[in-house]
């Protein structure tokens, strides 16, 4: 069976916009945020907003004070000025576009121009447009509802922004009859336009097409009738946990879509269940490989192996005549160290985490107070190792460790806070998660062993420090590429939310070429076997995952994170393999 998987499928930007606003206000503020009604039309998001503090709110009479989101759809301008009255702290998510929509009507509204709005009578985004309008206010769902229309004088036509082009047209050709001026703008947006574009050109080529996405969400209905008017069999679900074997068994390609309300990861849970129904996906020695690397990467025991590997190759090119005896501790320490830290950040993590689709997440929700003991354990082992080392590098572990436990807390008051951009956490800098990993695995890493091997010379310590940092950085960055696209993280922790998509490429190309450069000038000092070259084969490595995960070859779930850690497993190897050779 053939899995075919749209690639505009799920949120919005628009919603993806308004969720982010949500969720960072809900970590800036003391009290809950309410929604003036749902954020989305998803009911498995709903909860995971609730755990977060964040929560709808149907009427004006429930709000009296606190702080008030306007959602993406937008609201009635005398909503806004209500909402105010009610003394809350009002703020706008409502998207862009549908703005654009409300700026529409009021300029047409403002030379006296009847308004008709072609979309769902009941629509929120429907009832906010309505307030934008001053004269006669029609809305029609098609070109037969046009049909009853009266005749006017002048008249603007807008469409809602989910609606569909090719009803628009009808409906204004319609109208065209009826008016001595018309001014229609189609305003379907276009997500929705590529959304439907890839569902239509999908429908055509499967033989069952899933639509994943709410019930009650307007955007997703349509898709599945545009998918059933290709003559596709259409399966419209909510969660994977509707989807049957039976219904996909005699099927030989199945199209995957989703409506502008279904996160990344609900849509890789149906992609993976409908994997596991190949037959050649569900072999034995298949499934026992997929539960050791699910296994091996949310106890955190791989990315501990990662950062223990890589400060072998950081010992070896600080002084690369370290001796075992010194190895072993210092490798020990930041594998430790570094497992600790990525288990308490998870741990603290939890609420925001449960449910939001990878493997990971969910299991350590399942073992967390087993995992947090394993973090604890890991951590107190990892000082004891790096005391014994020497004082500096107990309290450069402790001091980080101590930075990291503290990520999360809120530091700053919030009437504090209102004066500095909102930032009350260390989480809350921009790009916050990206240079704090990246730092935190240079301290155990670059910076203990520098402490405790030395280095034959500043310039070549720098260069160290630089390439552990930045390669670091290379893949903190990628996996929060691959959060963000998969819905996982909202807020302005990593440096795709921060800067988007393009600067971030740029900055991952500008960080690809720096640690060739760092490499490179690493070797220059040696005769002989240089271990820097035999480490340069990470450059290879990185490039081949970032291009893989562009090409969007990079598998989903534990075997992506094992791919993309394996970098540092290469590094750690190659450092080996020339230790052993040298001897
Ligand atoms: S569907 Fe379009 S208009 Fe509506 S929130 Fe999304 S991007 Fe904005």
């Amino acid at each position: 069976m053939k899995i075919l998987v749209a690639e505009t499928a799920g949120f919005c930007w628009g919603v993806r916009r308004a969720l982010d606003q949500a969720v960072d206000l809900a970590k800036k503020i003391d009290g809950p945020v309410q929604t003036f009604g749902p954020l989305i039309h998803n009911a498995q998001v709903m909860e995971e907003l609730t755990e977060q503090n964040i929560h709808s709110v149907e009427n004006l009479a429930d709000i009296h004070s606190g702080t008030v989101l306007v959602r993406a759809h937008g609201i009635r301008p005398e909503t806004f000025a209500q909402l105010r009255a009610t003394g809350a702290d009002v703020y706008d998510a409502t998207c862009p576009l549908v703005r654009k929509v409300q700026k529409i009507i009021t300029k047409y509204a403002n030379d006296d121009y009847d308004v008709v709005i072609v979309g769902d009578d009941h629509h929120a985004e429907v009832v906010g447009l309505r307030g934008y309008t001053k004269g006669q206010c029609f809305v029609v769902a098609d070109e037969k509802e046009a049909e009853t229309l009266p005749s006017f004088d002048k008249v603007c036509v807008v469409s809602q922004t989910t609606q569909n082009d090719d009803t628009f047209a009808r409906t204004v050709e319609v109208i065209k009859q009826k008016a001595r001026v018309l001014r229609a703008t189609n305003t379907v947006c276009e997500p929705t336009r590529d959304h439907q574009r890839e569902t239509i050109d999908l429908a055509r080529q499967v033989d069952l097409m899933i639509v994943v996405g709410g019930r009650h969400s307007a955007n997703t209905c349509r898709l599945a009738d545009l998918a059933a008017k290709e003559g596709a069999r259409v399966l419209h679900i909510e969660t994977d946990g509707e989807l049957q074997e039976s219904e996909v068994a005699a099927c030989q390609t199945v199209g995957v879509t989703a409506g502008a309300s279904t996160p990344e990861w609900m849509i890789n849970r149906v992609v993976e269940k409908l994997e596991a129904f190949r037959p050649e996906t569900t072999s034995r020695l298949n499934t026992y490989l997929k539960q050791a690397m699910g296994v091996l990467v949310a106890s955190n025991v791989y990315v501990g192996l990662g950062a223990a590997t890589l400060t072998l190759a950081a010992s070896l090119l600080l002084q690369p005549t370290v001796g075992r005896e010194e190895l072993w501790p210092l490798v020990s320490a930041a594998g430790l160290f570094i497992l600790a830290m990525h288990t308490v950040n998870r741990y603290q993590e939890r609420s925001h985490y449960s449910g939001w689709g990878s493997f990971s997440p969910r299991v350590f929700q399942r073992f967390q107070q087993i995992m947090l003991w394993v973090g604890v354990i890991a951590l107190a082992c990892a000082l004891g190792l790096a005391l014994s080392l020497g004082f500096g590098q107990g309290l450069a572990l402790a001091a980080f460790g101590l930075l990291g436990a503290l990520y999360g807390v809120k530091l700053v008051p919030l009437s504090w806070a209102r004066h500095i951009t909102g930032i009350r956490r260390i989480k809350d800098l921009p790009a916050s998660r990206d240079l704090a990993t990246a730092l935190g695995w240079t301290v155990a890493a670059a910076i203990v062993p520098l402490l405790t091997v030395g280095s034959s010379s500043p310039l070549r310590a720098a260069g160290v420090i630089g390439f552990v940092f930045l390669f670091v950085f290379l893949r903190s960055a990628l996996i929060g590429v691959r959060d963000v696209q998969g819905d996982k993280i909202m807020g302005m922790e990593t440096l795709f939310k921060v800067v988007g998509k393009r600067r971030t490429k740029a900055v991952l190309v500008g960080a690809v070429a720096t640690l060739t450069a760092l490499l490179l000038g690493l070797t220059f000092p040696w005769h002989g076997l240089p271990l820097a070259a035999f480490v340069f084969t990470v450059v290879p490595y990185t490039c081949a995952v970032c291009w893989s995960y562009h090409q969007r070859l990079l598998p989903k779930g534990a075997a992506g994170e094992i791919l993309v850690d394996g970098q540092f497993l290469v590094a750690g190897a190659m450092a080996f393999l020339w230790h052993l050779n040298r001897q």
